[in-house]
């Protein structure tokens, strides 16, 4: 068997078994919570490098939130400054509401295509969200429209 089809053959197999898999899974964390703690730290940590990665790629030692200047990178989000953030979630990642790692992945994945991305810290990102007319957020189709 080839690495593909090795991969081919465990994909089928945990969709045909995932109930059973995520039983497994629950149950193996609650009787073993010492290494719940590993994962989560590796998890935050695999998370920061791939943040720091995108960042790094994208704006190149000027990481900091482009309306209040604050450095922290644990607080630092990616805002589409020319709106449209929802409309490509949707479009490439299949939902509008992918945010986060789903979309850091993608970018990963897919070689750091050219999108027009400004860090900005959570709280900025919020004010900004809550300033933008309503009126462009549907010309952006950015309004949440859940399962169409
Ligand atoms: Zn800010």
């Amino acid at each position: 068997m080839t690495t593909k089809q090795k991969q081919a053959y465990n994909k089928e197999y945990r969709l045909k078994n995932i109930e059973t898999l995520r039983e497994y899974h629950k149950k193996y964390r609650r009787e073993h919570p010492q290494y719940l703690d590993k994962h989560n730290q590796r998890t935050r940590k695999d998370w920061q490098k791939l943040k720091q990665l995108i960042f790094s790629h994208y704006f190149n030692g000027n990481i900091k939130c482009q309306k209040c200047g604050i450095k922290d990178i644990r607080l630092l989000q990616l805002h589409h400054y020319e709106g449209g953030g929802a409309k490509q979630r949707r479009e490439q990642l299949g939902n509008p509401n992918a945010g986060g790692s789903t979309f850091y992945y993608w970018l990963k994945k897919n070689n750091f295509p050219k999108i027009k991305l400004e860090p900005v810290c959570a709280n900025c990102h919020i004010l900004i969200r809550y300033d933008t007319p309503t009126i462009k957020k549907y010309e952006n189709n950015e309004n949440r429209k859940r399962g169409k």
